[in-house]
């Protein structure tokens, strides 16, 4: 630690507000990951503006973790500040739309997406339901075009707040985020998303409840959600379903250490005790090599690997 930079990050936030050493497996779904040297839960949007031009100024690195469901840190964890988006920047208010029929959403960026679903079905607009069941912040979900069951982030957004690396604020419109299957321009910079507004029709409260029941039932039918993972493991490949070739080149149940390919479903790599994300990180490896030899295809992983390092050094063992 730096004592001269913890100085300067707790004139921002409250010291109580900054964990030293915070052990990342604690803040991931997977539960992977070593520790935070420093781990900021800011209370403001305005904290998090000067906690970036702090780090930047001092060129300390800077991770934003929504509920780290698509993420994997590195056992050696992350060197610099990760700061988590959650409670108190989760405020959800939702106010009629500009024209008939329809809704507004708007939402702090730490807010759960379950949690915004649920309070849209609640006012009776539809469109969130597919966001239903993905564990993850609205932050994260901006960031990733996080998408099920035929719906997309892209189809509700109307617009998005960010900082920039800068600590400026940024409005930017559904189209110029320039949103693709799981990509956002978002991707490219260091932004954090601060919130957004969202765009919903008005439908019937009770069928919007019951797709919702409906896509959660399908979900606990088909994924291993009783097991620690990141969702899928590896975007779709164009013509193709990841799930379905890592299944025909006969790897349901291949394991490395403690992390799997789940038997359930082989889109999913689960954690079954004590894995690390050097496991992690060969088994995905394992599966791209395997993968490729018998179909040809290459599955780029959907889950962001934080620390790449690591996959160089396996690459060379
Ligand atoms: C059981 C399970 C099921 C899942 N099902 C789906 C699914 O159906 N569809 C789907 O798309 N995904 C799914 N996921 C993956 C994941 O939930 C989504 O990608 C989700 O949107 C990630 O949100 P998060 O808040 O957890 O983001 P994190 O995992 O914390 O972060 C993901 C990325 O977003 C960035 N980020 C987070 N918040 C911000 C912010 N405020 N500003 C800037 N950058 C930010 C992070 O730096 C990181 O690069 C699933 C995951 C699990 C564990």
């Amino acid at each position: 630690m730096d004592l001269n930079f913890y100085r300067e990050l707790t004139k921002i936030v409250p010291a109580e507000r900054v964990k030293l050493d915070e052990p990342l497996k604690n803040h991931t779904t997977i539960r992977l990951g070593g520790p935070a040297e420093y781990y900021v839960t800011p209370e403001s949007p305005e904290q998090l503006r000067q906690i970036l031009f702090l780090t930047t100024a001092q060129e300390v690195d800077c991770y934003i973790l929504g509920n780290g469901s698509n993420v994997i840190f590195s056992d050696k964890g992350y060197k610099g500040v990760v700061v988590k988006m959650g409670p108190p920047q989760d405020l959800i208010s939702i106010l009629d739309g500009e024209e008939e029929g329809m809704g507004v959403i708007r939402v702090g960026a730490g807010a759960s997406l379950a949690r915004v679903a649920m309070q849209a079905a609640e006012a009776g607009l539809t469109g969130m339901e597919f966001a239903a069941g993905i564990p993850g912040t609205v932050g994260g979900a901006l960031l990733m075009n996080a998408g099920a069951y035929g719906g997309e982030m892209k189809d509700v957004v109307k617009d998005v707040l960010v900082i920039n690396s800068m600590g400026r604020y940024e409005n930017y419109t559904c189209k110029q985020l320039r949103y693709g299957y799981r990509y956002s321009i978002l991707q490219e910079d260091t932004n954090v998303i601060v919130g957004a507004t969202l765009v919903l029709r008005r439908g019937d409260k009770e069928e919007i409840l019951a797709k919702i029941t409906d896509l959660n039932n399908r979900r606990r039918e088909k994924q291993p959600l009783e097991y620690p993972s990141a969702g899928s493991t590896f975007k779709r490949p164009e013509g193709y379903f990841a799930g379905k070739l890592i299944e025909d080149a006969g790897l349901k149940g291949y394991r490395v250490g403690d992390m799997m390919i789940s038997e359930k479903h082989a889109g999913f790599m689960i954690n079954v005790g004590e894995g690390t994300t050097h496991d992690a990180v060969q088994l995905i490896m394992d599966v791209q090599d395997r993968v490729e030899e018998k179909f040809g295809v290459f599955l780029e992983p959907e889950v962001r690997i934080v620390g790449y390092h690591d996959v160089v050094e396996l690459k060379r063992e």
